[in-house]
């Protein structure tokens, strides 16, 4: 299977470039998902995280409060590194999984915000980034997540810069306009993919 990796900062705009590739008919493997999927009860990544938060870390219903995990884990980079060695092998077996069932696409979106950070290149043939300016990162960070502007710093700086990611990518997709600006590219983006994924089949 053809598999295009797409990634970005924090808050570039992944997701609402990912449902486009979908509405046009892309398979698409969100290791956002995955990570959320890990983290409920009685998965792999719950117990891990209760071992070394204690119950202080779960929500009335049990499950694991992830915005306060965020919190903590954005302010203490060794609880970060920690996180993502328990998580990370555990996304990349689940995507591996993911890949060789797909069916119905001539290639998969392999959503990946720390895919250059995180080794995920391992796993693709070809990776489009989101270029998108810091100022505008950190706009829609603080709007939609409703944190301050100190964690949204933090949280950036945690990641390759907007820079160097591009200066590694295969395609680059610029957001840093209005959504309906993305649509043309996307849809040149779709074609070549489908094309490629078609002719590695062939
Ligand atoms: P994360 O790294 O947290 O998973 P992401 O890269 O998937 O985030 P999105 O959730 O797609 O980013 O976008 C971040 C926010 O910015 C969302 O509220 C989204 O609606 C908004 N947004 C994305 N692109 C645009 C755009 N071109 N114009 C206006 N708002 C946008």
């Amino acid at each position: 299977m053809y598999v295009v990796g797409l990634t970005g900062g924090i808050a570039s705009g992944k997701t609402t470039i990912s449902e486009m590739f979908q509405a046009l008919g892309a398979a698409i493997i969100d290791t956002d998902t995955i990570s959320r999927r890990l983290l409920e009860p009685g998965q792999k990544g719950f117990a891990k995280v209760v071992e070394k938060f204690g119950n202080g870390i779960l929500l009335d219903t049990g499950e694991i409060d992830r915005r306060r995990l965020r919190h903590l884990v954005f302010n203490d980079n060794k609880l970060k590194i920690w996180l993502e060695s328990i998580l990370h092998p555990l996304i990349f077996e689940s995507c591996r999984q993911e890949i060789d069932c797909v069916k119905n696409s001539n290639y998969v979106l392999l959503v990946v915000p720390l895919l250059f950070e995180s080794g995920f290149t391992a796993l693709v043939d070809r990776v489009l980034a989101v270029d998108c300016s810091r100022n505008v990162q950190l706009n829609r960070l603080t709007n939609r997540d409703k944190i301050d502007i100190d964690l949204a710093e933090k949280m950036i700086a945690q990641q390759l810069s907007n820079e160097e990611r591009i200066n590694l990518a295969d395609d680059i997709i610029n957001n840093n306009g209005e959504e309906a600006e993305l649509s043309a590219r996307v849809q040149h983006l779709h074609q070549q993919y489908s094309l490629k994924g078609k002719t590695e089949i062939a």
